[in-house]
């Protein structure tokens, strides 16, 4: 039997385990439900080693092949669901209030089980598999968190992979490339403190909204006349606020919100510089003063040439050379898996899961039918990597 075909045959199981994830989701740091359920199985499957809570609610379960080697595999799946209402009419929608998965994270964590119970089934490999299942992709610092909590000296890897569901795509499809694949995030915050006061004696105040709307339009400058051409950056506002409800104030005060992305740190630097000096400078035109914080959430995804390479012959292996896609575009989304590939060299990959709503829409919901895809690529990787 193609290691395909065993999964294959299992599939109901591994869905089943989908649904149940996907009926009770957590947030970031308390998806406890699927830590325990990871645990519970991978003990089941007679794993070597299981570890829980590092980093929160992250687990870590190790596998020995039946061949002594000291190289050592990761793989990664994320468990956190997002606070959004769900509006699948599902049998088995999310039992919690404003709570679902509406990002796959149920299904990459069943694939990763899947993987587990494959691998487990038939250790005919050498050397041995890190399974990490981590929390809080979504912005929350998971990946961080586990890292912090020593995760990378604990159980070190020569290698990292992690894969994505991607609806709107071909099912089945693999997408992938070398190098920068997925943005680095900053989030940003401006505070400007101008002087309030009637709207029919400008004179007599400093117009905080002339301020906030002055910033918003030359701050996309920095990408215009900043950037190199070549590379690619967005500054997106997507909260300015001031004034009081009225008519006739002017408003004292503004304050705004948004997002830098960018696929080179160095060019994260740089947008972050110029946007405090933007920031500053157009407060001191006007009389007025400007703050700034950044939260910098997520560093550029990079693929490593090497793991890319395996990534590659793995998915090929999969699904055939005809739906596997090594020079995707990247993507300017963010992704929390981006800290262990900056310390491990790594590969994502992209698993085209057909047509359906989009990730973080309330009616998403992962397709069952890539998760035996999903698994068996990893599978094969592991067994390329460890053969
Ligand atoms: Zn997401
Ligand atoms: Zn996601």
């Amino acid at each position: 039997m193609s290691i395909l075909e065993d999964i294959a045959a299992q599939q109901h199981e591994f869905v089943g385990w989908r649904h149940d994830l996907h009926a009770n989701p957590g947030l970031g740091f308390e998806e406890s439900f699927a830590a325990e359920l990871v645990e519970r199985k991978l003990r089941e499957f007679g794993f070597d080693e299981v570890h829980a809570g590092i980093g929160g609610t992250g687990v870590v379960g190790v596998l020995h092949g039946q061949r002594p080697s000291n190289r050592t595999i990761g793989l990664r799946a994320d468990m956190d669901a997002l606070p959004i209402a769900e509006e699948t009419g599902r049998p088995y929608a999310s039992k919690v209030p404003g709570v679902m998965h509406a990002c796959g994270h149920d299904g990459h964590t069943a694939t990763l089980l899947a993987t587990a119970w494959q691998l487990s089934r038939d250790r005919d490999f050498a050397g041995k598999v890190v399974f990490i299942f981590q929390p809080a992709e979504e912005g929350l610092g998971g990946a961080l968190a586990m890292i912090e909590d020593g995760l990378l000296e604990r159980f070190p890897c020569d290698r990292i992979y992690a894969y994505h569901n991607y609806p709107g795509v071909e099912r089945d499809h693999i997408f992938t490339r070398s190098g920068r694949i997925m943005a680095g995030c900053s989030f940003f915050t401006i505070r400007i403190q101008g002087r309030g006061g009637h709207a029919a004696l400008p004179h007599t105040t400093v117009d905080a909204a002339q301020v906030a709307s002055n910033t918003v339009v030359t701050a996309q400058s920095i990408v215009a006349r900043n950037l190199d051409p070549n590379e690619a950056g967005i500054v997106s506002f997507t909260d300015v606020y001031a004034g009081t409800n009225s008519h006739n104030v002017i408003p004292d005060k503004a304050t705004m919100k948004g997002c830098l992305r960018y696929f080179d740190k160095t060019v994260g630097d740089l947008m972050k510089q110029r946007l405090e000096e933007v920031a500053k400078g157009i407060a001191g035109t006007y009389g007025a003063e400007a703050a700034i914080e950044f939260d910098d959430n997520f560093v550029p995804l990079i693929n490593d040439a090497d793991a890319t390479a395996v990534a590659l012959a793995a998915a090929v292996e999969t699904v055939g050379a005809d739906r596997v896609h090594d020079d995707v575009a990247p993507f300017t989304g963010s992704e929390d898996f981006a800290y262990m590939t900056e310390r491990v060299p790594g590969n994502y990959v992209m698993v085209g899961a057909g047509p359906g709503a989009m990730p973080h829409n309330p009616a998403f919901d992962f397709n069952d039918e890539i998760l035996p895809t999903a698994a068996s690529y990893f599978c094969r990787l592991v067994r390329i990597e460890l053969a």
